[in-house]
């Protein structure tokens, strides 16, 4: 069973991945997560970073998986993009509603795993242009 910290964690992410079968999302997304601490998994990613994007340019050839933006891939420099974020604040402030009126900084959750499952190919401008609408990579960059 994936180790949520929160059991709002475990619906939410059921939601947005198995259309509410919390079952299916242990049996199929297990390896998406990962809860280890955030620098020790940037760490580790940082060391498979250069195989991690050759594979998956193998995979998808010169294509960006995301297409969000209008110039997606018009420059073509390519990124490995993790799917569910190594980390994020966005649930504890939408699930948990924490800071929401205060200037406060809203802590850090520990999410993503580097499985391969978990990683997908992005174009500069399209990662950049996601970067703070989290899990949009989800909709868009997860195969099936
Ligand atoms: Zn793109």
């Amino acid at each position: 069973m994936i180790n949520f910290e929160h059991p709002e964690d475990r619906e939410y992410f059921a939601n947005l991945l198995a259309n509410g079968d919390v079952k299916k999302l242990d049996r199929d997304f297990s390896e998406l997560f990962d809860f280890e601490h955030l620098a020790m998994k940037r760490w580790r990613f940082n060391k498979i970073r250069k195989k991690i994007l050759k594979e998956l340019i193998e995979k998808y050839g010169n294509e960006c998986q995301l297409k969000i933006h209008p110039d997606c891939s018009k420059v073509q420099k390519f990124e490995p993009d993790h799917i569910i974020p190594l980390a994020s604040n966005e649930l504890n402030k939408k699930l948990r509603k924490m800071a929401r009126f205060s200037s406060e900084k809203v802590e850090q959750q520990s999410f993503g795993s580097n499985n391969m499952k978990n990683l997908t190919l992005a174009c500069k401008r399209c990662n950049a242009f996601k970067k703070h609408r989290m899990f949009l990579s989800i909709n868009f960059g997860l195969q099936k």
